[in-house]
């Protein structure tokens, strides 16, 4: 049994997937995505970097409002890894408090940047009173692919049950550099859920979808 020491990658009802929006909130992208998702009726887990939640926090408010769920994404975009245990504890610690300071809201779930986890950072992690989660769907937003491109791979890539990776934003790189990304990010979700639609796949927030969730031991 890998239970114990696992993360969160989906559900068991497959009529239900989790939509997924890392590295926000983003002040070109929050509002729109907001209004997009109240169109549709959706609700969606935001994993925030606690650097931009607090040079917007009107933006989380907002998210919190129109009923979506708030995660964890990081105080800044740092890996766990290489920070030992009880590096890695302390940050959570950190990052989780001043979240749910901006959030005004318990924050339960966390994503490591990159997907990379230790068992020593998976620890730190449940120790700070976090959940991991991951993903079953990399839709590959964050390279420098068309919208079409993406809504071809979350549509190959998602079954139900699934979590779907997404981003509002792209962190720059370690040095700062600049991301080769174009994309139209709300009208790449609009497309996506139009799609979901047609699968008669339902979106939820991972808190809904992990009741009844499907775990992984994820270390990489
Ligand atoms: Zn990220």
């Amino acid at each position: 049994m890998l239970a114990p020491v696992s993360s969160v990658a989906g559900g068991h009802d497959l009529s239900q997937v989790a939509v997924t929006f890392d590295d926000g909130p983003e002040p070109s992208v929050t509002p729109p995505l907001l209004e997009l998702l109240a169109r549709h009726e959706v609700r969606c887990t935001f994993f925030l970097l606690v650097k931009q939640a607090e040079q917007h926090p009107d933006l989380v408010r907002a998210v919190v409002e129109a009923g979506h769920e708030i995660a964890l994404h990081g105080l800044d975009h740092r890996p766990l890894p290489p920070m030992g245990h009880r590096g890695a504890y302390r940050y959570l610690r950190e990052a989780k408090a001043r979240l749910e300071a901006v959030a005004q809201v318990p924050v339960h779930w966390y994503r490591p940047p990159y997907g990379k986890q230790s068992v020593r950072s998976w620890a730190a992690a449940r120790r700070a009173g976090l959940d991991v989660v991951v993903w079953s769907a990399d839709a590959a937003d964050w390279e420098d692919l068309d919208v079409a491109a993406v809504v071809e791979l979350a549509h190959v890539r998602l079954a139900g049950g699934g979590v779907l990776l997404l981003h509002e934003r792209l962190e720059p790189g370690p040095a700062g550099e600049p991301v080769e990304s174009h994309l139209d990010r709300v009208e790449m979700v609009e497309r996506v859920l139009t799609d979901l639609g047609g699968r008669g796949l339902r979106p939820v927030t991972v808190g809904d979808l992990a009741r009844r969730a499907r775990r992984t031991a994820w270390f990489r």
